[in-house]
């Protein structure tokens, strides 16, 4: 059987307890490999490691720090077709979606960061009044933790450690423990990309035994986070009292608001996507459709025949839409809500698990849409994260925005409409950290990046990153003047 291992000083290594956990395949619901079951004792080995690594890397010019990080995106370009299909297969997805989405963007991941660090600049302000002049170094953090979810593996794995290591941080990492074969190849082409030993490490396990200790060790300095919002909740109680620096990006319940003056078809054909992409286990997916009671009848007659029409399938099959969910255990989940439909709303479509004849054993949920006539319902309140979204009509603009905000989440936000004017004052009322207007998923790597409410703490992307993983230090400087 194929075991995964731990990428520790720029070698992979066994855990030291000797502990593995089982890895499956969603398509087919078979044991693919196993992976390290890491404890603390594998954590602490990574920490010392990237403790030896850092006084070195942190003083490495930026323009070696960025050519290895570009040296690294090119390699990971470069086999896009290993890593589409390991990725696929590891979390159920399309062969399609990975090759097109989730491999390019760890691509770009790496970088984006090698140029951006290229030019962060940090400021200077003179005070004329006490003959002085401030300025601020942005100095790296040390050993950081980085801590990443099963839904897009490598695209926010690599979303964390770009940044933490173009600023000059060296890095302790967990991806998932159901998705970790990407992460697991990556230690190879850090290697081949130069990057010193120590420098990144990754361990592989269980949240509450790696994750936790990662969390837990007194002197790496902050944790970058993504994942369920209950977990990170559990993360900030334990690394509050440390002082350690947070970024927290957690679950959501996305609105998508449809107004009747919006283009229809392409409303129609974005809103099949960003119901139901990746098996709707996107956090950015909108997973409670709002539509002006103008048109809710017509987008009925045109969404669910669509939504009948999209083709779930194993991964490597072309020509599907949506491939498995991710794990046994969230196939239940996400059936126990759609059981809810008969209590709080009306099933539209699906609702029921799909038994392939070519792969019986596969976590296949059928694309769901519920009807549903409040927002104060299990459905519409807590995060579902699988191929399912509810529909509920509304008549006015301030209707709307309440619906939307009715919820404790506020990651992203949809809103469909051809009047600039509404496009303008519904995107100031949303409460949510991204707003898409007339288009989803539409991601500019520079713009920052995270949610409000119960959806996170804390900004990723372009200088915010580079801003989180490093610490500011003010020097003030008095200087003699001739008078
Ligand atoms: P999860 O919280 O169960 O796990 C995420 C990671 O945390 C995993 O690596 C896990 O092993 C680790 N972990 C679990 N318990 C831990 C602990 N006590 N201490 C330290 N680490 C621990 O989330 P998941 O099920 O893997 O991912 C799905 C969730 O992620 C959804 O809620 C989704 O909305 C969210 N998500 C958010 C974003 C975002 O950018 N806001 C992006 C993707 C996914």
């Amino acid at each position: 059987m194929d075991r995964l291992q731990n990428f520790i000083n720029g070698e992979y290594v066994d855990p030291i307890d000797g502990k593995w956990l089982d890895n499956y395949t969603p398509s087919t619901g078979e044991v693919s490999g196993q992976i390290p079951a890491s404890n603390d004792k594998d954590v602490a080995k990574a920490y010392d490691a990237a403790k030896s690594a850092f006084e070195s890397w942190s003083q490495t010019p930026i323009e070696t720090r960025s050519r290895i990080l570009l040296k690294l995106a090119d390699l990971i370009a470069a086999d896009l077709d290993t890593l589409a299909k390991a990725e696929a297969l590891d979390n159920g997805k399309p062969l399609a979606l990975a090759t097109k989405v989730d491999i390019p963007r760890a691509s770009s991941n790496f970088r984006f960061f090698g140029n951006a660090i290229t030019q962060f600049a940090s400021e200077a302000h003179e005070n004329l009044a006490s003959d002085s002049i401030n300025f601020t170094l942005r100095q790296p953090l040390g050993v950081v933790g980085c801590i990443s979810p099963w839904n897009l593996p490598l695209y926010l794995f690599s979303w964390k450690i770009a940044p933490a290591l173009a600023a000059g941080n060296t890095v302790v990492a967990k991806p998932s423990e159901i998705t970790p074969v990407t992460a697991a190849m990556l230690g190879k082409y850090c290697n081949e990309a130069g990057l010193p030993p120590g420098v990144l490490n990754i361990v592989h396990g269980k949240g509450p035994e790696a994750g936790q200790a990662i969390v837990e060790h007194a002197n790496i300095k902050a944790i970058s986070f993504t994942g369920g919002t209950t977990t990170g909740a559990a993360i900030a109680r334990t690394a509050a009292p440390m002082f350690k620096k947070l970024s927290l990006e957690l679950g959501g319940k996305n609105p998508n608001l449809i107004f009747a003056d919006c283009d229809f078809d392409k409303m129609l054909q974005v809103t099949l996507k960003s119901s139901f992409a990746n098996q709707g286990q996107i956090c950015l997916c909108g997973s409670r459709i709002f539509v002006q009671e103008e048109i809710y009848e017509r987008f009925k007659a045109a969404f669910i025949p669509a939504v009948e029409k999209l083709k779930v399938g194993p991964s490597l099959n072309s020509g599907i839409d949506l491939g498995a969910v991710v794990s046994k255990s969230h196939m239940e989940k996400i059936l126990s809500y759609n059981a809810l439909a008969a209590s709080e709303g009306k099933l539209l479509t699906g609702g029921h698990q799909i038994k392939l004849e070519e792969a019986p054993e596969g976590y296949y949920v059928a694309p769901t849409v519920i009807e549903v006539a409040t927002t104060q319902c299990r459905l519409q309140q807590e995060e579902i994260f699988g191929p399912v979204v509810t529909i509920m009509p509304f008549k006015t603009e301030e209707e709307a925005i309440a619906l939307a905000n009715d919820v404790p989440y506020g990651l992203s936000a949809t809103v469909w409409t051809s009047n600039i004017d509404r496009s303008l004052r519904v995107s100031k009322a949303l409460e949510a950290g991204i707003v898409w207007v007339n288009t989803w998923l539409n991601r500019d790597l520079r713009t920052p990046f995270g949610g409000v409410k119960a959806s996170g703490v804390g900004r990723e992307g372009g200088f915010e990153a580079l801003r989180f993983f490093t610490e500011p230090k003010n020097i003030c400087i008095q200087y003699k003047t001739n008078t």
